[in-house]
Formats: structure tokens, C-alpha cells, sequence
């Protein structure tokens, strides 16, 4: 608790948390629950968890970095944060992000952009929307950290600062208490230094929530369970390599480290496959007006009565004036660029042109997926057994880069359009659109002159089949 309270001060100019906890309550509390908690007693120190500040605490307030919410408090925390402290976890404090989680740079705040230090000392994006979360846990402020990723939130600011993100299968993890961003994606997400450490606390949040309605039912979750044992455990996986990936805006560091992780796989007696999904290349376009959409709906209740801070008038002012006001002025330029959009998109004109379109697309890239991996897709009827499934067919996970590029300088983020920003999640969108299980690893780059640097490392990314969130976290942990 010491050192990461030093760690605290130390990096507070990095802007990963937005409120923190009193230090004094802190370590009353740590030492408190040492004494409870007999078999974390000699860690304390493992036990510091920082929560993106989308994720309803009672004791901080949960202000998605939006001026809209920056006085809110919530009565009650969410169920991943009261499975954490039931565990034995102490809250640090809440994390900086993109407002709303609308963001891949976390430069979207309100409380001012998260930063990373390159080598050279130049800012460097943290990646968003978690970039508090992960420059939290990058920097030593605390053991690990809680993000979301509704479009690849968890993983790309995990592949920018050199930690692990993982994003689990949709509905394993409660949404209870997480503020929706787009419901049908938004996926809670952990960040770790290691995959042991994250894994842990996965294991620890993989319960049904009754309170959360697309959380998995404990008999589907029993019924993958026994689809994953029928497969058994095997120390030689089928690694799959997604051809229509290797795109010319592939930063050559980036390709240059995919192929050492696929050769070092290879060396632990892994066989690799090239595979192909054609329609990856519309996954990002088809993200662009599902998230947006679904976000227009979300965020209509911020309207200064229902929820959020609502913008001065004097007695009398109209209704529709007051709510033009507040949201005018709550909401900071991308949010107000996604509700446009979502809400054009989903207008009697366009929704058949874009928001049907990007479904269909949507629905394509989840078969894709089933087609190239040899294991079922268990939400699926027909998956009952293993029976029939020929495991030297398709493969059991697919390994690609997490980001076409290295974290970009925060100065140069200054001349960016928008459709810049959203391509840097042009890999992490397609399992989030499916709903599938990955993870970014740091892999360390090999300099011309074979000196590994630290900080020169590249996110690869290991994604699986629904519900072999296990078997991905096995292939990630080769990768250290
Ligand atoms: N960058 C993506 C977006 O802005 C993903 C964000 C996220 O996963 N929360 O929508």
C-alpha cells in the first residue's frame, strides 16, 4: 500500500485517477483487512484495485469523466466492485478515461487527457477509453485495475502502455452498476501486470448476477463448463492466423513482434494455421453505427432532471429549453458527435441504409468466427457435445496485433480527424462485435541491436471461441 501511495504522488501528473481514496483511510483499511483476511495476509500491497470511473462506487464519485455527471454519487456499488471487496480488495481511488468511454486516446475527459511518458520523456497516449486504468497499474498506483471495453477499451490502452487487458466473454462478468455505453458490447475488463495476476481476478468476478439480466445463466455457464472439459486440456494448441489482418498501415515494429510471438509459439510445440475472415474489413464501419446508436438511446436521460447536473435558468424556463441547455453544455464534443450520429442512423430515413446493414455485418463476422474455430460456439443449439467436432480442422485461437501502431504522441492526436481516431481499433471492434473472449499481452520488441528497452513492447492480441476464456488466458500466458 506504501509504495503504490507513492507511486500516487509520484505520477499525478499522468491524470490516471479522477478522485482518489484518503491514504490515511486507506492503509487503516489494508491493515484492518490483513488481520480478516488470513491468506493475503503477507500481500497487502496485492489487494490496491483502481475502478474506471464508469463503474458505480458508493464512497467515490462515478463521473464517466463527463461534466454531466461530475457531481454524482451513487447509493449503491456495482456488483464486480462488491465482489471485489467481499475478496478482500481495497478501492484506490477511480480512474480517468474517454467521456462516456467514447475514445481510443482517453484525451476526452473532463478532467484533462491521461498521459504516458515515453522514453525520450515525450507524452504519449495511454490509449482509451481505460487509459486511466492502465497507466494506474503501468506506474505501480495500484495492484490491478477494473476498465470496459465496448469496442476495445480494455485492450488498446493495455497494448499502449505495456500491461495486460483482458476482455472477457460477454455476460461472464456483471454489468449491474456500470454505466451503459452501448448495452449489447459494453464488456467489464481487467488490467494486470501479469496474465496470473488478471486471470485471478477473473476468476473472482465470473459469477451470475440475477441483478443483471444479460448476465449468463448458471446453467449455461455449467453447460460450457462441461463442453470445455470434453475438449480436455492439451498442451498443443491450433494457432490461427488472421490473413486479411496484415494490412499496409501496419506499423513495421507491430509485424515485425506479431511474427516473433507466432514464432515463439511455435517453439512450445504450437502448430500455426493461416485463416481467413473476409469480413473483418467492415467490422469497424458496422461498430461506428451499432455503438453510436445504441449510445443515443442510453445517454437521453441525461437531461438535467432525470440524471446529471442541470444547467442554470431562471423560473419558468421551458422544459425543452432547459434540457437543450444542460446536455449543451454536459456534454463534451465526441459524445455530442456519437448521439448525432446514432440518432440519424436509427432515423425512419437511414435505418434501413445503415443501422440494419451494420447488423447484418454484425451477424456475418459472429459466423465467421464460429467457421474458423474448431470448437462450437456454445450459445449456439446444435453445440450440445464434441461428439462430431474435428479438433484438426479449424483452430482453438487466433493471434494478431491489438493496434496497427505504437502509442502515437499525444501532439500529434491535435490534427487528427475523428475516422483517424476510430481506426485505431480496427482489430479489437470484431470480438467485441461477436462477443468473444481476448486479451492483450505485451510482447517485447527486439531492437535492431537485440537491447530490449523497457517500455519497447507491442499489445498481440489472443482471441478464442465463447466461453474458452481459460484456454486464451493459457495462450497469452506463453506469450510472456
Ligand atoms: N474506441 C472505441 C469507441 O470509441 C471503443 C471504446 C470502448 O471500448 N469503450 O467507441
Amino acid at each position: 500500500v506504501k509504495s503504490c501511495l507513492s507511486n500516487q504522488k509520484k505520477w499525478s501528473h499522468l491524470k490516471a485517477f479522477i478522485s482518489l481514496h484518503d491514504p490515511t483511510k486507506l492503509r487503516v483499511d489494508a491493515e484492518r483487512d490483513c488481520d480478516y483476511h488470513a491468506p493475503h495476509h503477507m500481500y497487502p500491497y496485492w489487494r490496491l484495485i483502481a475502478i474506471k470511473d464508469n463503474i458505480c462506487t458508493k464512497d467515490l464519485l462515478t463521473t464517466t469523466a463527463s461534466r454531466i455527471l461530475k457531481d454524482f454519487k451513487s447509493p449503491y456499488d456495482a456488483t464486480v466492485v462488491e465482489q471485489l471487496r467481499d475478496a478482500g480488495f481495497i478501492v484506490a481511488g477511480k480512474t480517468n478515461m474517454d467521456e462516456f468511454g467514447m475514445g481510443s486516446h482517453s484525451v476526452h475527459s473532463f478532467f484533462g487527457s491521461v498521459k504516458q511518458e515515453g522514453l525520450n520523456g515525450e507524452e504519449l497516449s495511454a490509449g482509451g477509453s481505460s487509459g486511466g486504468s492502465a497507466v494506474a497499474v503501468k506506474t505501480g498506483q495500484c495492484f490491478a485495475a477494473l476498465g470496459t471495453d465496448t469496442g476495445g477499451s480494455v485492450r488498446l490502452p493495455a497494448a499502449y502502455t505495456g500491461v495486460v487487458g483482458f476482455k472477457p466473454s460477454y455476460g461472464l462478468l456483471s454489468r449491474w452498476g456500470v454505466i451503459a455505453y452501448a448495452n449489447s458490447f459494453d464488456t467489464v475488463g481487467i488490467f494486470g501486470a501479469d496474465v496470473d495476476e488478471t486471470y485471478s481476478i477473473f476468476e473472482t468476478l465470473d459469477r451470475h448476477d440475477p441483478k443483471d439480466p444479460t448476465s449468463l445463466p448458471p446453467s449455461t455457464r455449467t453447460r460450457i463448463r462441461s463442453l470445455v472439459a470434453c475438449r480436455g486440456y492439451q498442451p498443443r494448441w491450433r494457432i490461427g492466423i488472421p490473413l486479411e489482418y496484415n494490412i499496409a498501415e501496419l506499423d513495421p515494429i507491430v509485424r515485425s513482434t506479431w511474427l516473433k510471438s507466432l514464432r515463439l509459439l511455435q517453439s512450445k510445440g504450437h502448430t500455426l494455421h493461416p485463416v481467413s475472415l473476409p469480413t473483418t474489413r467492415h467490422a469497424l464501419s458496422a461498430y461506428y453505427i451499432l455503438a453510436p446508436a445504441e449510445a443515443s438511446s442510453n445517454l437521453a436521460k441525461y437531461d438535467g432532471v432525470r440524471f446529471g447536473t442541470r444547467a442554470d435558468g431562471p423560473d419558468g424556463t421551458p422544459e425543452s429549453v432547459l434540457f437543450a441547455k444542460t446536455r449543451g453544455q454536459g456534454f463534451g464534443v465526441e459524445v455530442k458527435r456519437r448521439i448525432l450520429l446514432g440518432a440519424f442512423s436509427l432515423s425512419a430515413d437511414s435505418i434501413d441504409n445503415y443501422f440494419i446493414q451494420a447488423q447484418k455485418i454484425r451477424r456475418l463476422v459472429q459466423r465467421e468466427f464460429d467457421n474458423v474455430f474448431s470448437l462450437p460456439n456454445p450459445l449456439l443449439e446444435e453445440s450440445d457435445s464434441f461428439a462430431e467436432v474435428d479438433v484438426e480442422k479449424g483452430v482453438d485461437v487466433l493471434i494478431c496485433p491489438t493496434a496497427p501502431t505504437l502509442p502515437p504522441p499525444l501532439s500529434s492526436l491535435r490534427d487528427q480527424s475523428p475516422l483517424d481516431a476510430y481506426m485505431n481499433d480496427v482489430f479489437t471492434v470484431p470480438a467485441s462485435l461477436a462477443g468473444l473472449p481476448a486479451v492483450s499481452v505485451p510482447v517485447q520488441h527486439i531492437k535492431e541491436d537485440s537491447s530490449p528497452t523497457l517500455g519497447e513492447h507491442v499489445g498481440i492480441q489472443v482471441i478464442g471461441q465463447y466461453g474458452h476464456d481459460t484456454l486464451v488466458m493459457n495462450v497469452a500466458r506463453d506469450l510472456e
